[in-house]
């Protein structure tokens, strides 16, 4: 069967040391997933079960893209997160299936018009207005896993302008990569090119057009995006 117009471009983000690419099929985002952001958000960190939202695939932004800073809104945030990627999918997953499961790591940040968020938070409506906009997911390279190993524990920060925004530790994550995999693995069938944006540490803020904003994962790498 002929489409009736050309099927958009799959979208894919470039594996580092390598021509070949990671084709994304589903972005999967963590809420709230280390205690320190929990309570500047205003929540209460407690081991609540983790909470997801998604991103659309074509929301990616490859590295050392400029983001545009986007309409309707006058507070848009940094959330710096650890990305990861899947090769395998299933559903109801343990935690040791889980962890079979990554293909690698990718450093993103989760770009947040956190003004509409927080209308849609007040009013009981869906998040994707504040989080699945164009370009709202700015991402590295990923790093396959024979390259880096298991990504548990290290640092993760955020600089604008050359300034420490957010700082934290992946082991500081309330639910750590494969207990966040086997969970959300019992909602939704995962599969290959699913990532998963893991949650961002304390610090978040706004951004205005100008600013350089600088991430880092340990044993990843570093991402680096300009607001235009
Ligand atoms: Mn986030």
């Amino acid at each position: 069967m002929d489409y009736i117009f050309n099927p958009a471009p799959q979208s894919f983000i470039p594996i580092e040391g390598s021509d070949q690419a990671f084709p994304v099929r589903r972005i999967y985002c963590v809420g709230r997933n280390y205690a320190e952001h929990a309570r500047e958000m205003g929540h209460d960190p407690d081991r609540d079960p983790p909470f997801f939202f998604q991103k659309n695939p074509n929301n990616l932004l490859l590295d050392n893209s400029d983001f545009p800073y986007p309409a309707k809104t006058k507070d848009v945030h940094h959330e710096i997160e650890l990305v990861v990627g899947l090769k395998k999918g299933g559903t109801d997953l343990s935690l040791a299936e889980a962890k079979t499961c990554i293909f690698g790591y990718a450093v993103g940040i989760d770009m947040t018009r956190r003004d509409l968020q927080g209308e849609m938070k007040k009013l009981g409506r869906p998040w994707e207005i504040g989080k699945a906009f164009e370009h709202s997911a700015p991402c590295t390279n990923m790093v396959p896993v024979e390259t880096c190993g298991l990504i548990e524990t290290g640092d993760i920060w955020l600089d604008v302008n050359g300034e420490r925004k957010q700082s934290g530790k992946i082991e500081q994550m309330i639910w750590n990569i494969e207990e966040t995999i086997s969970y959300l693995s019992g909602l939704f069938e995962l599969a290959p090119g699913d990532i998963i944006m893991t949650g961002t540490p304390a610090g978040v803020g706004a951004v205005k057009q100008g600013d350089l904003m600088q991430g880092h994962v340990e044993g990843v790498g570093t991402i680096n995006c300009k607001v235009v």
